[in-house]
């Protein structure tokens, strides 16, 4: 994917080390996988490649930022309050965005949407960002139990996947006991009840 210019400044390869200097080893490779899997999504699905790209490319850009980073941006953007009874696992996403504008100088609420939005989904969510929601969930290393189902379904209806992913996220979180962001209730309650 050539870059315009458009919604970054930089090339892609300059974009890559950006990121690359942020990221551990795995989580690199895992961005660059998401990348690829959203491409394509995008090609299908007939959404804007070069978006698709970026988002995937940055979408755990803030993945490995210290608690304090996300504390002080939430105060500094005057983001939700409550976003700092949570953690790395809600902020990265949700918190990160704005860490990508400022650091990154990527203004394009599409794609900043499509980064706050992979990790808990959202009642409305773009095509981009129900991409980007998937190609994370099954981007080629991921390897867990229905993971060949949200593949299927995402090659036949991103629609049907967001909601298959929503569905089982939500599962696995229960099982384990674990807080449920009302975001993740929200998405839950806008795409899976009509979806059947
Ligand atoms: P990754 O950044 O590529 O590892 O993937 P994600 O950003 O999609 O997910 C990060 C973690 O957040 C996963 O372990 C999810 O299970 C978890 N997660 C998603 N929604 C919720 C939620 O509502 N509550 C909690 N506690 N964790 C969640
Ligand atoms: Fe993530
Ligand atoms: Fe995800
Ligand atoms: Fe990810």
């Amino acid at each position: 994917v050539t870059y315009t210019g458009r919604y970054t400044a930089d090339s892609r390869d300059q974009l890559l080390a950006k990121i690359e200097k942020q990221l551990k080893p795995a989580r690199f490779a895992h961005v660059q996988r998401v990348e690829h899997t959203a491409v394509k999504l995008a090609k299908q699905y007939g959404a804007n490649v070069e978006k698709a790209s970026i988002a995937g490319l940055v979408h755990d850009y803030a993945k490995q930022r210290p608690d304090e980073d996300f504390i002080a941006a939430i105060r500094h953007y005057q983001l939700d309050p409550d976003l700092v009874n949570w953690n790395n696992a809600i902020w990265h996403g949700l918190v990160g965005a704005e860490l990508i504008k400022s650091e990154l100088g990527i203004y394009d609420e599409e794609i900043l949407d499509a980064v706050r939005y992979h990790t808990t989904g959202n009642r409305y969510m773009t095509t981009l960002a129900q991409i980007i929601y998937m190609a994370d969930y099954i981007e080629p290393a991921r390897d867990f139990d229905g993971v060949e189902q949200a593949r299927l379904l995402t090659s036949q209806s991103l629609e049907l996947a967001v909601a298959y992913q929503t569905k089982h996220t939500l599962m696995y979180l229960l099982e384990n006991n674990q807080r449920i962001y009302p975001k993740t209730i929200d998405t839950y309650n806008a795409w899976v009840p009509q979806s059947g």
